[in-house]
């Protein structure tokens, strides 16, 4: 797109907001219309999706603004519950633009299928058989996936892998072989199940063993994308507080997760929550991602920070925040969806790596967000006067009630149901 910079797309209705995005050729008609549609899920294609189907789940999909990656524009959809998200991942992408903008990276779309051989006669001589055949394992996997050949992908090397040495298990140690795959623009589970499965034969032949599990790993380690930013000091303050004080409060900030998992665990939960909303506009699993990405955080044998603030030599706050990002642009729920498809319409990527280095740059726009609310005003703040609206329709209003009420309990600052219930009432006499 030209510009994520929409200034007063937060004060639009949502029917102007569309027709606005339309008219900036972000989707077709078709796609505008499904957006109108209450039933952005068809039952049907749902009944198809997953088992025992009553009705779908909706979620509110905002657009995080602003945001500059690479010198190149994106709205990002993110599909998400929580008020505030999508206000504060669009207002630290402001601030990040006017400091250049966010510069990402990653090192390519490699997964991994684990294949697990048990009682091996002799572990070492079958470790030596599969390194002796890796050339023709790998052909074997890539001939039960040509497509993925055909397309520049493919099994491109394995390792083995000895586990439960002196662990004292009655079952003894067991062989795992790591065939790395390159997804290409799919996630890929399916993919990478499909190819260990297929080689498992042999594999038992090589090491006299049994085969047991065969899936990918979701610690997608050889799938990493990684996003930076530096800021100036004088993009972080405001009349009450001096830019300098926010961005080592940032530094602070980070150095507490970084050091305590009682924190670590809340930060990385507010980077998640840049994370998911994207990861499920765009159709991807999010389970998968998450889990990823907090086993990424304890890579060094503690759990931690998932990113890095810190101030360089010029006094500019840098952050970096480097995930696993296994996700696809095709696959999976994305060719069903069809607000998965307007999702990826609107991003406009070309590939998964592109999507993959979008994602971790609002998971980092995030994080700056809350540290940025902690250390200044305090995280309620902000939050509790998105929350409380919900608050409001939690307690009945309906239609322009509904800003009423909101700003009354802002105004008398008790945002609680109860409180809005009492205004109702009054309201309503
Ligand atoms: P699919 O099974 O849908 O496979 C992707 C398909 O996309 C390929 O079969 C390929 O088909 C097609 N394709 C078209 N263009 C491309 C391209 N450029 N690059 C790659 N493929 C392309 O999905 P995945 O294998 O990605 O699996 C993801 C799904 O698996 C998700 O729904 C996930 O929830 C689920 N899953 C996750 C698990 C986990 O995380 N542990 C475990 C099991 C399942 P063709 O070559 O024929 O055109």
């Amino acid at each position: 797109m030209k510009t994520s910079r929409i200034p007063g797309f937060y004060n639009m209705t949502v029917e102007k907001r569309r027709e606005l995005l339309a008219s900036m050729q972000l989707f077709n008609d078709e796609q505008l219309n499904n957006l109108r549609k209450a039933e952005s899920l068809p039952l049907g294609t749902a009944d198809n999706m997953i088992e025992n189907v009553i009705g779908t789940f909706p979620l509110p999909l905002g657009l995080g603004l602003n945001f500059l990656i690479n010198g190149k524009d994106y709205a990002v959809p993110m599909a998400i519950e929580e008020p505030s998200v999508v206000a504060s991942a669009s207002y630290i992408a402001k601030i990040v633009r006017d400091a250049g903008g966010f510069t990402t990276e990653s090192t390519g779309r490699v997964m991994i299928g684990q294949i697990q051989v048990v009682g091996c006669p002799d572990i070492e001589g079958a470790k030596k058989a599969i390194l002796a055949e890796r050339d023709a394992l790998l052909n074997d996997a890539n001939a039960a996936y040509p497509s993925l050949v055909a397309r520049g992908g493919g099994a491109e090397d394995l390792e083995v892998r000895l586990l439960n040495e002196g662990s004292g298990s009655k079952y003894g140690k067991m062989l795992v072989v790591h065939v790395y795959i390159n997804t290409c623009d799919a996630m890929g589970a399916n993919i990478i199940n499909t190819m260990v499965e297929a080689l498992a034969p042999s594999i038992e032949q090589l090491t006299n063993g049994k085969v047991y599990l065969r899936i990918l790993s979701n610690y997608a380690d050889r799938c990493l994308a990684k996003a930076s930013c530096a800021i100036p000091p004088e993009l972080l303050g405001s009349d009450d507080f001096a830019g300098e004080a926010v961005r080592d409060g940032v530094v602070h900030a980070y150095e507490f997760a970084a050091s305590d998992p009682y924190r670590a665990v809340t930060h990385n939960k507010g980077i998640m929550n840049g994370i998911d909303p994207v990861v499920i506009a765009t159709g991807n699993d999010w389970r998968a991602v998450e889990a990823g990405a907090h086993a990424y955080a304890a890579r060094y044998g503690k759990y931690s920070s998932m990113t890095t603030w810190a101030v360089d030599d010029n006094g500019n706050l840098v952050g970096e925040l480097e995930l696993p990002m296994s996700v696809g642009t095709v696959g999976g729920s994305i060719r069903v969806h069809p607000m998965a498809q307007i999702a990826h319409t609107i991003l406009g990527v070309a590939s998964a790596e592109e999507l993959a280095q979008i994602i971790v740059a609002v998971g980092l726009a995030q994080n700056l967000g809350a540290l940025k609310a902690l250390v200044t005003d305090g995280i309620q703040k902000g939050h509790m006067a998105l929350h409380s609206r919900s608050v409001a329709m939690a307690a009945g209003a309906t239609g322009e009630m509904i800003d009423i009420i909101a700003e009354q309990l802002i105004q008398e600052k008790e945002i609680r149901v109860g409180k809005a219930k009492e205004l109702v009432e009054e309201y309503i006499k």
